[in-house]
């Protein structure tokens, strides 16, 4: 006992302030014949890492969102382990390791094998907040917490119950602190602790139960529910760079669209994305844009759910068109040109957006790519369409133009002409070239055109949703 004991006070590093673990509670202890997880969805390199730091005398389980996904019989999309061992003594025993973050300290190692590398996070049991010295903001917002401490605490600073649980690979089980394993068979997503007081030191756990539960189809337990009608407008406080990760995260979950009726629901909506309260709040006068956005998302839903990839920057672009096309419109009825309407009101959807959540930067240069792309879709005459297929990001355009053609803003001759011109051969896109000719009559030549014609107030796609 003794040994153990100074053993553990060597390891320790000088720098790092450990609390004494306090009494939160001992965990129940859930053999596999009772929870059932398949060691054949576990990834290779997180057993790896726990079992390294077991080898080195440390604790360390496999925890959170993976095990929660893992009980549920689904393959966790990622995966984290929490020990004992601090985020140097994890650093020392992994040559790809990086430390990182300032708020919660954390070490990601990284595997490289064949296809992607996989990073896995590895984070040291986090202090309670009383014990911790935290820095709290007058509403309760925790703004730094980097004080270690016991399992048993780590686990009560987790945010819902089924996200509460540590699965140790070696000995197949779980330690269950919360009764997380109880609320997934009772399929409930129930907040530890005070719910009111949970969500004041971070609001963002308002838009996490939003998201799990949309994923898991699981009910929110009615006090976990119910002060977030109040609490909802602390969301505002949030730094802009921690809620667009968490709304991407939502919109990426595969589960988008019952996470946005989530929000609804939840009164969450308001101020997040302009669009979402012009969309859910408005019903039928916005129906063209609700058919747009709620494709989208059903597109971007099921990619995910077949493991395809989704960029970030069509998914924006996607949900602020309804918003980009009423300003186009409204730019080119005051008389401007085509181009420069479009371009204005680029500007104008984004410097609206950016007045509730910021979208960042490299996103943004994507999403005025695709935006901009889309008037050259019609322009079916002389090298253009050639240069088009050329640009860098083509394809998010081409796929994007499809989406409006589903929805009827753009006639789908458009979108097929242009299928067929990527599928065929350069004598058959002369031959599709040629098509257009015909289709409105002897169309002039792009040269000739600038020469005849005054540059004309333009117009957007006839059919623009408003
Ligand atoms: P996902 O499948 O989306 O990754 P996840 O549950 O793993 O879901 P992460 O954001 O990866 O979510 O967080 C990992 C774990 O860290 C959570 O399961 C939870 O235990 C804890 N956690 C994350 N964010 C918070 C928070 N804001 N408050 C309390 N605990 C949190
Ligand atoms: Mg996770």
């Amino acid at each position: 006992m003794i040994t153990k004991f100074i053993k553990r006070i060597l390891r320790r590093d000088p720098m790092v302030k450990h609390t004494q673990a306090n009494n939160t509670g001992v965990p129940k202890r859930i053999p596999k014949k009772a929870h059932r997880i398949d060691p054949h969805l576990l990834s290779k390199n997180a057993v790896k890492v726990t079992h390294t730091l077991q080898q080195a005398g440390f604790e360390a389980f496999i925890v959170g969102g993976a095990v929660r996904d893992l009980a549920l019989g689904i393959s966790p999309k990622d995966f984290d382990v929490a020990t004992n061992a601090t985020p140097d003594q994890v650093q020392r025993l992994f040559r790809k390791a990086r430390l990182i973050g300032r708020r919660f300290q954390i070490v990601h190692v990284t595997f490289f094998g064949k296809g992607h590398p996989e990073i896995i996070e590895v984070s040291t049991f986090r202090a309670l907040l009383d014990n911790a010295g935290d820095h709290v903001a007058e509403s309760g917002r925790i703004l730094r917490d980097n004080v270690w401490g016991s399992q048993g605490e780590d686990a009560a600073r987790r945010d819902f119950t089924i996200n509460a649980m540590y699965y140790d690979p070696s000995s197949e089980t779980v330690l269950d602190y919360h009764g997380g394993m109880a609320d997934m068979q009772k399929k409930t997503l129930r907040m530890i602790g005070d719910p009111a007081k949970r969500y004041r030191e971070d609001p963002v756990r308002m838009l996490r139960a939003v998201r799990f539960a949309a994923k898991t189809g699981f009910a929110l337990d009615g006090a976990t529910r119910a002060p977030i009608a109040k609490l909802g407008k602390l969301l505002n406080d949030v730094p802009s760079a921690r809620l667009f990760d968490e709304i991407l995260k939502l919109l990426m979950s595969g589960y988008s669209w019952a996470a946005i009726q989530g929000l609804k629901d939840a009164g969450l909506h308001h101020g997040l994305l302009p669009l979402l309260d012009h969309i859910l709040d408005t019903g039928a006068d916005s129906k063209g844009a609700n058919d747009f956005v709620k494709l989208a998302l059903a597109n971007t839903d099921d990619r995910i759910q077949s493991g395809k990839s989704v960029s970030a920057g069509f998914l924006f672009a996607t949900l602020l068109w309804p918003d980009l096309l009423k300003n186009w419109k409204a730019n080119s009825s005051k008389g401007m040109a085509n181009i420069p309407a479009l371009h204005d009101a680029m500007d104008d959807t984004i410097a609206t957006q950016s007045s509730g959540m910021t979208i960042q930067r490299r996103f943004e240069s994507d999403m005025r790519e695709i935006w901009s792309m889309q008037p050259r879709f019609e322009r079916r005459v002389g090298r253009y369409p050639y240069r088009l297929i050329e640009s860098p990001r083509f394809r998010a355009g081409y796929d994007f133009m499809l989406l409006r053609c589903a929805t009827g803003e753009l006639n789908p001759a458009i979108g097929q002409w242009w299928t067929d011109f990527i599928a065929t051969d350069v004598t058959g896109q002369d031959e599709l070239m040629a098509s257009v000719k015909n289709e409105s009559g002897n169309s002039p030549s792009p040269a000739k055109r600038r020469r005849r014609r005054k540059p004309k107030a333009a117009v957007p796609p006839e059919s623009a949703a408003s």
